[in-house]
């Protein structure tokens, strides 16, 4: 991407790392768009609302043979987008061949999969730190069972941060405290 007869219009550095997908002015790393440095320079992918809503329900189901209730609860996030430079985004994907999509979406796929790598790294870390744990092992009681499929995703995301938990020596009540620290959050 890189090209030396260019300089990026905000700051004059040579550096270039794109062409803006809006304004097609050559940008440097530092003046790329925090949220999609590859196709946008900082000044036009400001205009972008993210709105998260936490969705709560409480599944019943009572067994008539052991005449016990359970009670499920789950949760589940919506996100949604707002915002003038969005909607630029949105449409520009509307022009784009199918031989500029699947590259692009398998950048993006890449680019999802490094983030919640960090961030699930990130609040293991946090947690290791709050609880100064010293590298025991923790144990995993035998009722709890993970279904290996029939996950849906928030599922399998749970179950991926609850064995990076363990395998950072947290127990099972100090990885549920980090959950509802960050449900407390959103
Ligand atoms: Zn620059
Ligand atoms: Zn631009």
């Amino acid at each position: 991407m890189s090209n030396s007869c260019q300089k990026c219009y905000l700051c004059d550095s040579e550096e270039i790392v794109g062409t803006c997908a809006k304004c097609h002015r050559a940008y440097c790393m530092q003046d790329a768009s925090k949220t999609d440095p590859a196709n946008y320079c900082d000044d036009c992918l400001r205009d972008v609302v993210i709105e998260e809503r936490i969705i709560s329900r409480t599944d019943r189901d009572y067994d008539l043979w052991s005449e016990e209730l359970t009670l499920t609860r789950s949760t589940s996030k919506l996100i949604q987008f707002r915002g003038i430079d969005w909607m630029f985004a949105c449409e520009e994907i509307c022009k784009l061949s199918t031989e500029q999509l699947k590259p692009r979406l398998e950048y993006h796929k890449a680019i999802v999969s490094l983030l919640q790598s960090e961030l699930t790294a990130r609040s293991v870390k946090k947690t290791h730190e709050v609880h100064n744990i010293d590298g025991h092992r923790a144990t995993v009681s035998k009722s709890v069972r993970h279904k290996a499929s029939g996950l849906n995703p928030d599922q399998k995301k749970m179950k991926t941060m609850f064995e990076q938990a363990i395998k950072m020596g947290l127990s099972m009540e100090q990885f549920f405290d980090l959950i509802k620290g960050q449900e407390k959050v959103q």
